[in-house]
Parts: structure tokens; sequence; C-alpha cells
């Protein structure tokens, strides 16, 4: 059972250095109207160590995501995933191209959500990712994992890919600041959208994460 569920969201990606500023941002958070989910980059977890993921699951009250972006040998893949779960995390961030013995490592741990990355927004992943986009999807479906990442600035590959996903959740990062439009990702399909600096550099973040909440309940 996925502790995260296949509900329409928003996720902050707090990819900020500031760790007072984090910590702010995350207890405005507490308690906002909405399904709201915090991600934690290597950004901010390079401030403090790992640490930081039980103070903002603390001061949030909020689901935590660890986006390591992980994608090594499965033993050291297993050891960055259980520090990240013990630290609080509810869901780690995997790389699907990285092969299914390190996507089966995790989810056999059994501590918690995995996320697997099948394709991102930047155009590198044109290169390599992009056209392994379906394979990566059905290894990860047939691993077992609870959710996958899909590029909100490519409808048509959310769409695409989100019927083959048999009950996983589908998050997807690129709202506004990477040039997708809110809801855009919802309405082909995906879960959740991950919107980092539309929210952290707003004047009012909080107000700004509740409006993006009312839209996409909107689509
Ligand atoms: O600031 P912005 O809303 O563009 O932040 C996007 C977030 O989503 C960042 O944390 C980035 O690491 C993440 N991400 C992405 N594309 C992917 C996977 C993750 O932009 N495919």
């Amino acid at each position: 059972m996925s502790i995260i569920k296949k509900n329409r969201g928003i996720i902050l990606a707090l990819d900020v250095e500031d760790v007072s500023f984090a910590v702010r941002l995350a207890s405005e958070l507490r308690g906002a109207k909405g399904n709201f989910l915090i991600k934690i980059g290597r950004p901010l977890e390079m401030q403090i160590g790992r640490k930081v993921i039980s103070i903002i699951k603390e001061v949030s009250n909020l689901p935590v995501i660890y986006d390591g972006k992980i994608a090594d040998i499965p033993f050291i893949s297993r050891k960055i995933s259980e520090n990240a779960y013990k630290s609080g995390a509810d869901a780690v961030i995997v790389h699907a191209f990285i092969g299914k013995d390190v996507l089966r490592e995790i989810v056999n741990l059994k501590m918690g959500d995995v996320i697997a990355v099948v394709d991102m927004t930047h155009s590198g992943s044109a290169e390599f990712i992009q056209p392994m986009a379906r394979k990566l999807a059905e290894a990860a479906v047939e691993v077992g994992v609870d959710g996958v990442v899909l590029p909100a600035t490519k409808p048509e590959i959310v769409k695409e890919t989100s019927q083959i996903l048999e009950g996983c959740y589908i998050i997807s990062p690129g709202i506004i600041a990477q040039g997708a439009k809110v809801g855009d990702a919802i309405a082909n399909g995906a879960d959740y959208e991950v919107v980092g600096r539309a929210i952290y550099n707003a004047e009012n973040p909080r107000k700004a994460a509740e409006e993006l909440y009312k839209r996409i309940l909107e689509v």
C-alpha cells in the first residue's frame, strides 16, 4: 500500500539553500487549504544533511519526498534510501534508467514509497531518456513502484504513459517556471503537479500554493 494516495495535489519543490527560509516556508504550509506534499532535493539537503528531512516534516506536518534522483548500484542506492526513510521521508525518487535491480532493491526495503523518474523536463532529456520513456515506465510498473515522474512540459508523454501505469500515481514538474500551464499535466492523467519557484519565489507562498491547488481542482 502506497503512503501517497492517487489524488490531486500540489508538491512544493523546496529547492532553496537557505535552511531558515525553507523551515519558514514549510511551517507556513502547515494547515494550508489543499492536498500538499513537500519535495526535498540535494540543494537543501547539502546544507545540513538528512536531518533537514525530519525538520521539514515536523514543522509542516506534511508528507515529504526525498528527491535524491538516486542512480547508483543497488548496494549504494539502498543505503541512500534507508537514510532518507529513517529521517522521515515518505517516498524517495530514483532514476528508472538505472535498471530494475536498483528499483527492486529499494521497493523491497518496504520502508516507504518509491517514485521512479521516467522522463524529464530539460531539453537534454530528448537525447537519451525520452526515447526510452515507455520502456522505463514498463520496467517501473513491473517492479512495483508506487509513483513515477513525468514532465508536465510534455503533455503527450504524460497522456501516453499514464495509460500503462496501472495504479501508480504520477507527479509532474515543469509548471510555470519551466513553461507548463497549471493543470495541463493533471488534464493529461497526472495526479500531482510539482511546483518550485512559482511557490517559493511568490510574495505570499502559502497563498500561491492554495491558489494553485484550487486551479488543479477545476481541471
Ligand atoms: O522551480 P520548478 O518548479 O521548475 O522546480 C521543478 C522541480 O522538479 C525541481 O525540484 C526539479 O528537480 C524537479 N524535476 C524536474 N523535472 C523532472 C524531474 C524533477 O524539473 N523530470
